[in-house]
């Protein structure tokens, strides 16, 4: 079956056409810049990669050009649109009503809106895919999978704030972790890997992207992570501050004069090391800064790897030990220096890192020495091979 795999955001949308029987990618791209003037990015397996300005004013339209590109007759990779068998859409916010990906319905959505005040960037939009791929595939079934369904195995322990018990039984105000498609992708694979069954492992992946987040996973369940009730809390990250006191937030306001949703668009956008060096958040840009002599973005780097750090050692504590430790996104699978100091630091967990391995990029592999008492893993994620694998088990099911 070809499944089609939908990531769409309030402005742009990604795209890849997943076979289910071979896993293959027959074509991806996004849409960019929907609602202001278009452009589409179309790549299909093996040919060329074109890029088109066109008028999308809405995400209809913009799937309506993904349509007529994968089915175009000299540069499509499907007749019609008859072969695709099912969409799998991701979804952000699952709140406490979905442990596990669903079937989308007139209900579902109708969940998936309700869990909207917890993520009101995200959900909306992503329901907006939806409903245009409804539109334009009306026979074709579709899931939603979301980023915090991996996470709803956290205890009570691990996902209570030490907040008014009522905040949580009338808001649901709570941790409920995302990157969770990533973190349980990433996790079943070192299992498969290391040839040791899931169920008994003890495993901490560190997605390290421009989101980052670490995850906790104990016998195959997720029992910690590092984001919250949205993805600011935690590690620092690409523009986000992570864990910060709630003070701070009433003192940055009071200081430069703003409302909370200033603060908060400050804490989402212009911190994390971005904030920190006044360079970037491409951690690229921070490297060749710090080589011309930039102290800041060499700090902010520090400060970055030095949390992600601290998440390693007390994931280590609340699963009372760690078998291995992954490496995954834009950052875990290409910055060898950022895993590099990062393990020295865990020498007194017996790590050693295999130095050739650990220089390889964006490959499956071990990059700890044989002797190393807790195996070290890279392993590039793929969140639209697991979307896929969820859609096309959820469709069968029915
Ligand atoms: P996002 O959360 O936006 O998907 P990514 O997973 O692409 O982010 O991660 C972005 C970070 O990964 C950037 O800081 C960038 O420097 C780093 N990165 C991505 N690709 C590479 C690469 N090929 N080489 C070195 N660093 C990379």
């Amino acid at each position: 079956m070809n499944v089609l795999v939908i990531n769409c955001g309030s402005s742009s949308l990604k795209y890849q056409v997943i076979n289910s029987g071979t896993e293959g990618v027959l074509a991806k791209g996004l849409c960019e810049r929907i609602g202001i003037d278009g452009r589409l990015v179309y790549e299909p397996a093996g040919g060329e990669k074109e890029i088109t300005q066109a008028d999308m004013p809405t995400h209809k339209q913009a799937i309506q050009m993904v349509i007529d590109a994968l089915i175009n007759e000299k540069t499509g990779v499907i007749k019609s649109l008859d072969e695709i068998g099912a969409v799998g859409h991701r979804i952000v916010h699952g709140g406490e009503k979905f442990a596990a990906s669903a079937i989308i319905t007139d209900e579902m959505i109708q969940a998936v809106e309700a869990c909207s005040d917890l993520a009101p960037l995200h959900n909306p939009a992503n329901l907006i895919g939806v409903r245009a791929c409804q539109e334009l595939m009306p026979h074709t079934p579709m899931v939603g999978v979301f980023d915090t369904a991996f996470h709803q195995t956290m205890p009570k322990e691990a996902y209570l704030y030490g907040v008014p018990y009522e905040y949580y039984e009338n808001y649901a105000v709570r941790k409920y972790g995302f990157h969770g498609t990533s973190h349980s992708y990433v996790s079943k694979r070192a299992a498969v890997l290391l040839d040791k069954p899931y169920e008994s492992l003890k495993t901490i992946v560190c997605h390290l992207g421009n989101g980052a987040s670490v995850c906790a996973v104990k016998n195959g369940k997720s029992v910690d992570t590092s984001m919250g009730l949205s993805p600011l809390e935690g590690l620092v990250m690409g523009t986000r501050s992570g864990d910060i006191d709630p003070s701070a937030v009433e003192y940055i306001a009071k200081k430069e004069n703003l409302d909370l949703a200033g603060v908060l668009n400050v804490l989402n956008k212009k911190s994390g090391v971005m904030g920190l060096s006044g360079v970037s958040s491409d951690f690229r840009d921070l490297e060749a800064a710090e080589k011309a002599g930039n102290a800041r973005a060499a700090t902010a780097q520090q400060v970055f790897n030095y949390r992600v750090l601290k998440y390693i050692g007390a994931y280590a504590a609340a699963m009372n030990g760690v078998d291995c430790i992954c490496f995954t996104a834009g950052l875990g699978e290409n910055n060898g220096v950022i895993r590099k100091q990062i393990c020295e630091s865990l020498a007194f967990l017996g790590i050693q890192i295999d130095d050739e391995a650990n220089s390889k990029r964006g490959e499956e592999i071990v990059i700890s020495t044989p002797e190393s008492k807790v195996k070290v893993l890279v392993i590039p994620t793929n969140e639209e091979l697991a979307i896929a694998r969820e859609t096309v088990a959820l469709v069968k099911e029915r």
